[in-house]
């Protein structure tokens, strides 16, 4: 870095935005490099400094689509499904037991009785 166009805050050319100005328009950078960075002066101090990406390379923000929706709901059952009975508990298994209760509860009489 440091061979970036460099423009006074506020006065970027036309065809930029940051971060946060390409999301209030619902795109994002996209995998792009940075192409230039804004710079505000400021006392006794460096300068406020923010990166500049082409809105023309940016793309839009991922929708949630039918798909993703679906993916999303599987990885939220697979949450819940104990990996010993292999059922769905309802709620998500705790990573200290790593089982359902009842698992849990059956592997802990379990341990009793061969005691
Ligand atoms: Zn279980």
């Amino acid at each position: 870095m440091g061979a970036l166009p460099v423009f006074r805050w506020r006065l970027a050319p036309d065809g930029y935005a940051t971060r946060r100005q390409l999301r209030a328009r619902g795109l994002r950078p996209g995998g792009q490099p940075v192409v230039a960075q804004l710079e505000r002066p400021r006392r006794r101090r460096g300068p406020l400094v923010a990166y500049l990406y082409r809105v023309d390379l940016a793309k839009p923000v991922r929708p949630m689509t039918p798909a993703r929706r679906a993916a999303l709901a599987k990885a939220n059952a697979a949450r819940r499904t104990c990996p010993q009975c292999r059922r769905d508990a309802g709620y998500v298994i705790p990573a200290s037991t790593g089982t359902c209760a009842l698992c849990t509860y059956l592997d802990a009489s379990d341990s009793l009785r061969s005691t």
